[in-house]
C-alpha cells in the first residue's frame, strides 16, 4: 500500500517534490517558489533535496547578471 504524498499547502494536489527529512510534499506550483522547511537545521538529505536545490536555483535566477544593462 503506497500512499501518494500530497502538497503540504495544497492537500488536493500530488507532491512534485518531497522533503525527506520532514516528509512534507510540495506541488509543482509551490516548487516554483520552493523553500526549505528547516534551512537552519542540519539535514543529511540536503545534498539530494529537490526543494533545497530548486530554492537555490531560483535565488540564482532572480539575481540575474547585469549583462542586459543598456538594453
Ligand atoms: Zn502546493
Amino acid at each position: 500500500m503506497s500512499e501518494q504524498k500530497t502538497c503540504r499547502y495544497h492537500p488536493d494536489r500530488p507532491a512534485a517534490a518531497l522533503c525527506q527529512k520532514n516528509g512534507h510534499g510540495l506541488c509543482s506550483e509551490c516548487l516554483e517558489d520552493a523553500h526549505c522547511f528547516g534551512p537552519e537545521l542540519y539535514c543529511k538529505y540536503r545534498t539530494q533535496c529537490i526543494i533545497f536545490y530548486t530554492e537555490k536555483e531560483n535565488r540564482r535566477a532572480r539575481r540575474q547578471p547585469q549583462s542586459a544593462v543598456g538594453a
